[in-house]
């Protein structure tokens, strides 16, 4: 680690001469896995001011399982773009959408298009979301092998009931990261709602919200992208699998809070309960196939997750498929909490799986 933070301060001495005028832009983009995040740096010799001034890049399609080798160029369509908190301004991050050589084609695990036909169409009912990422912090171990941060190696620290929002030594392992990470995504300029320890050891939460329709999967792959960023800083290898640990340790969800005109409205809370929760469990098996690859090994009723085979709900409950928060009950009116995804779900599936059952009547 200290090696990593010595190369890090060496190359932040090449500052730029006040007279080279240029802007370094990061293209980010998800690769062949669906959850791994690519990116290569475009020089541009002016400013950067709007989304326009970045022109549609390509890269090799066959170096991250989205082509073969023949047909290997994929195209980067720029979407958004933000302060690189890394090089600071006027450098930015880009997220792009992938496409096919006609530039039309979507390529492999581009589905911010579809997301945005969605959330376009539901738009005047105003979506917001807040999403609560879980991930696991782990060290290498080995040439390959790796566990998770302060636990000794191949072994088992104590049992859980100390970590959840913990401090002290003994029981927080991962601030310096986590908090790291908190600042640079404001530096950046995302909308991240808090971070805070986890009920396993060595295990963290960011959210990200309020976002109102696209832009909460926007911000959380940009946040994505950031965490991966420090965790090479840090020589930490960042987790999102459900289940990473066997046993009796928590999996890592990504639950979305949800809300529209309707539920933030006075009648809200009945419309939540009337309305959205038997449409929610209607759709409950459909659901889950875009709630996460392995999300059955996490929900199994128990580390506060509900059965995967099965939908319920309960007021301020967290052993349930969806949780209205005590605070709508109250009120009236609010949002509701589906904790069904897993911390390796795309954010723009899931959005829009709760925006199509919950607006557009399970028309997609
Ligand atoms: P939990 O108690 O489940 O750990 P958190 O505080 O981690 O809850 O996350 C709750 C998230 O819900 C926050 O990101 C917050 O921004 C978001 N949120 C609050 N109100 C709304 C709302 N009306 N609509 C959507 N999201 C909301
Ligand atoms: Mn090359
Ligand atoms: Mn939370
Ligand atoms: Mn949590
Ligand atoms: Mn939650």
């Amino acid at each position: 680690m200290t090696e990593q933070l010595e190369n890090l301060r060496n190359f932040n001495h090449y500052k730029f001469d006040q007279n080279v005028k240029v802007t370094l832009a990061e293209y980010i983009w998800i690769d062949g896995t669906g959850l791994r995040l690519r990116s290569k740096t475009k020089v541009f010799h002016q400013e950067i001011k709007q989304l326009s001034d970045l022109e549609w890049w390509t890269y090799d399609g066959s170096s991250t399982e989205q082509a073969n080798t023949k047909w290997s160029e994929i195209y980067l369509k720029p979407v958004v773009y933000v302060r690189d908190p890394f090089r600071g301004a006027p450098h930015i991050l880009v997220l792009c959408e992938t496409y096919l050589p006609d530039k039309k084609t979507p390529a492999r695990y581009n589905f911010r298009w579809l997301a945005q036909e969605i959330m376009e169409k539901a738009k005047e009912f105003k979506p917001w979301f807040g999403i609560e990422q879980e991930y696991y912090l782990l060290k290498r171990t080995g040439t390959t092998h790796t566990w998770p941060l302060g636990w000794p190696t191949g072994g088992f620290p104590h049992p859980q009931g100390r970590y959840y929002c913990s401090i002290g030594e003994r029981n927080n392992f991962g601030r310096a990261l986590a908090e790291a990470h908190q600042r640079a995504c404001l530096n950046a300029g995302l909308k991240i709602a808090g971070i805070n320890a986890e009920a396993a050891p060595s295990q963290y939460e960011f959210q990200i919200g309020i976002a109102e329709g696209i832009e909460a999967g926007d911000h959380l792959w940009l946040s994505r992208y950031i965490l991966e960023r420090i965790g090479e800083e840090f020589g930490i290898d960042i987790n999102y699998d459900p289940k990473p640990i066997k046993g009796n340790w928590s999996g890592s969800g990504a639950h979305f809070n949800y809300s529209d005109f309707k539920t933030r409205d006075q009648g809200g809370y009945e419309y939540i309960l009337k309305t959205l929760i038997p449409e929610l469990e209607k759709h409950h098996e459909q659901s889950l196939f875009l709630y996460g690859a392995n999300n059955q090994d996490r929900l199994t009723g128990a580390h506060e997750t509900s059965e995967y085979g099965k939908f319920t709900w309960g007021d301020g409950s967290r052993g349930g498929s969806v949780r209205i928060p005590v605070i709508t009950k109250e009120l009236g009116q609010g949002y509701f909490e589906d904790r069904r995804p897993a911390a390796n779900i795309d954010p723009y599936l899931v959005g829009s799986v709760l925006v199509d059952i919950a607006l557009l009547q399970g028309t997609y």
